[in-house]
């Protein structure tokens, strides 16, 4: 049968250009990577065995063989594992399964180095291949299927596909290697990488410097969580790590374990250094791998690890369930319950150690997967306490990360609650009118842009006794802590109440039934208006984002909060008992309205009547001109300057 050329996925296409691009200085990588699936390959088999045992008849010991060939210029990783048909070939090895590699794609293109750096941070798996080898071939037979099948590329756009013939099941990658890169036919040198980044595999790495000998095995191939920690390098709990989450990146913490009691189990479990591309995604793999009496079970158990802990990579191996465990007997399985929970508690003890000891590094942590650990403040109460320890926060009054200890130790006197506001972008709400009154007090409001932290402090609304309160809703109860710059006899001009209450009513009677109430605030010191929801209601942004996810019908009414100290706000309540300045009071309410709906990132319901109070307001504001004209004449007056500016138009034109 001849062969069938097909075309990669414009992805791979990408990716392989710069792969074959690249001057990525650790190309030697590209074994881990092949051995790593090969190594897989074979735990998937063994698994699969265990109820079908004939699919492994015939095929002795499970093992890699990398094999040298100086004269044909090759080198080949061969593994006697699960074996790929022809549907495989063309999904693992013609697509790019991760997701996210949208995203990652793009980053590589605007890289500056072409993409270089990031190639060590995506793990480009299979296709690290093409760093070496000019072409690559994969000679594949699934196990209990009887035919084998060619796959073969030079690694540009596309690849062909072809019957071939294989004496057992596994997995022959033949690379023929590049002419700079010679070093890859040398035995020494390979046995030096296998050494370097495959030592830790758990079946023999046999090497052969020629295809005619029988070859040797050159790693310890035991299980690397069944030795003892002290016969463990740091190296090696590294390159363990870029095995078993292929990931390429440097751990930034681990925690091996052996538990015996009533369950026995052992944990290496690592949290990564870098935030990978698809931690948002559901459908992400490669994470903590469940193994039973060191046989590889299966990746996902979803119940192993608490969602909010979704980042940890690693492994979880146990005496205590059978062999041929089904995917249903891990569902709600108390054992496994038990090593949730335990694996939950040593994770966060972990962390509050590494807080302790290395902020820096903790934030670091906390800027890759603080987003993900809040998610436990509401899905875990039983941990809730000691995760809002561990939660780090932006706040007005911080350049850096505080946690709710510090906040607590710089609250004023009189102070009864930690404050916060949440947004999209912690520059932008810095800037918001709401947070006026409290920092004029010297009061710190914490800065919430995580989508998540629109919904925990609902759940965990309290931290050591103290409330957390949004300062975007309810009264701000402000009235006992004197603002800082309150100096007695400095004491600002504060519009006579009497004047603002009948302002507040027009203001009320004005908007009607555009708000839901107009009163003065106290947590206006600069801003003339701010919006703020009701005691009751819901955040306004968790409002808006509902709203934008067609969860919501439309956004309840808000509460328009006046600033009687502003000079606006004082001249207006002056005129308020004055008939003739109502229009001009109602107007100015609606304006005012409108440009708190701005400062909050609301849409205006009408923006004509907005344009047209706003230039009223602006040609009262203007000197009268020459001819004596009064603003009311603005039409007329807007007209000619309109007809002036033309004609200075058309002068310019002509010359
Ligand atoms: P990753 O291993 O990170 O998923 P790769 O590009 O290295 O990405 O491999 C893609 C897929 O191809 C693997 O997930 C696996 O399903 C399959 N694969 C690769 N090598 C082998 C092999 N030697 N035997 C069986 N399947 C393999």
């Amino acid at each position: 049968m001849s062969a069938e050329k097909l075309d990669f996925q414009a992805e791979v296409s990408k990716l392989l250009h710069i792969v074959t691009h690249s001057l990525y200085s650790d190309r030697e990588v590209f074994l881990r990577e092949l051995i790593s699936n090969a190594s897989d390959a074979c735990d998937k088999l063994r698994y699969a065995a265990l109820t079908r045992p004939e699919l492994t008849e015939g095929n002795g010991e499970f093992a890699i063989t990398v094999t040298i060939d100086k004269d044909r210029r090759t080198l080949t990783v061969s593994d006697n594992g699960i074996g790929m048909n022809r549907d495989d070939l063309i999904e693992n090895l013609g697509t790019i399964a991760h997701s996210g590699t949208g995203a990652f794609l793009e980053q590589m293109e605007k890289a500056e180095d072409g993409g270089v750096s990031l190639i060590g941070q995506f793990g480009v798996g299979f296709y690290a291949s093409f760093m070496v080898a000019e072409k690559v071939e994969v000679l594949s037979r699934k196990a209990g299927e009887g035919n084998a099948w060619h796959w073969e590329s030079e690694g540009t756009g596309s690849y062909e596909i072809a019957e071939g013939e294989r004496p057992g099941p596994g997995t022959d990658v033949i690379l023929h290697i590049r002419k700079d890169a010679d070093e890859f036919l040398e035995a020494e040198r390979i046995r030096q990488i296998i050494k370097t980044y495959s030592d830790h595999i758990a079946i023999p790495i046999r090497l052969k410097a020629t295809p005619e000998e029988e070859g040797e095995t050159v790693n310890q191939a035991s299980a690397l969580w069944t030795r003892a920690k002290q016969d463990i390098s740091e190296e090696q709990y590294k390159e363990f790590y870029h095995h078993i989450a292929h990931a390429f990146d440097e751990p930034w913490g681990w925690l091996h374990t052996h538990v015996e009691g009533k369950v026995d189990y052992t944990l290496l479990l690592y949290i990564p250094g870098q935030k990978p591309f698809d931690l948002f995604r559901p459908e992400r793999k490669h994470g903590v791998k469940l193994y039973v009496k060191r046989v590889f079970i299966t990746e996902d158990c979803e119940d192993l690890v608490p969602p909010y802990l979704r980042f940890l990579r690693g492994v979880v191996d146990t005496e205590d369930l059978p062999l041929n465990v089904s995917r249903e007997l891990l569902q709600n399985n108390p054992l496994i319950g038990h090593i949730r929970n335990a694996i939950t508690k040593r994770v966060i003890k972990e962390l509050e150690r590494r807080a302790a000891k290395d902020k820096e590094a903790y934030e670091t942590f906390w800027n890759n997967f603080g987003a993900v650990l809040k998610e436990g403040l509401y899905e875990d109460p039983g941990n809730r306490e000691k995760l809002l320890k561990l939660a780090r926060f932006r706040s007005a009054k911080s350049d850096g990360l505080i946690s709710l200890e510090d906040y607590r130790n710089a609250m004023v006197e009189g102070q009864k609650a930690i404050y916060y506001i949440t947004g999209e972008d912690s520059e932008a709400l810095r800037q918001s009118p709401q947070l006026e009154g409290y920092l004029a007090r010297g009061i710190d409001v914490l800065l919430l842009t995580d989508p998540i932290d629109d919904f925990w402090p609902q759940m965990s609304d309290e931290y050591e006794g103290l409330p957390l309160r949004s300062v975007t809703r309810g009264q701000a109860d402000l009235d006992d802590i004197a603002a800082k710059d309150d100096k007695g006899d400095e004491k600002k001009e504060n519009a006579a109440k009497g004047d603002i209450a009948v302002l507040t009513a027009i203001f009320k009677q004005a908007l009607g039934d555009e708000v839901s109430d107009v009163r003065s605030s106290a947590r206006l010191t600069s801003s003339a208006v701010c919006l703020v929801a009701g005691d009751t209601g819901l955040d306004m942004h968790l409002e808006r984002l509902l709203k934008q996810q067609n969860q919501l019908e439309a956004l309840n009414k808000r509460i328009l909060e006046i600033n009687p100290d502003h000079p606006l706000i004082r001249n207006l309540a002056a005129k308020a008992k004055d008939k003739a300045a109502r229009k001009l009071i109602e107007d100015a309410a609606h304006l005012l309205l409108d440009q708190a709906r701005v400062i909050e990132g609301e849409p205006l319901p009408d923006p004509a009547a907005f344009a047209r109070r706003q230039s009223e307001f602006l040609l009262r504001a203007l000197p009268e001109d020459a001819d004596g004209q009064t603003p009311a004449a603005a039409d007329d007056t807007a007209e000619k300057s309109a007809e002036s500016a033309d004609k200075t138009a058309k002068a310019e034109e002509d010359r």
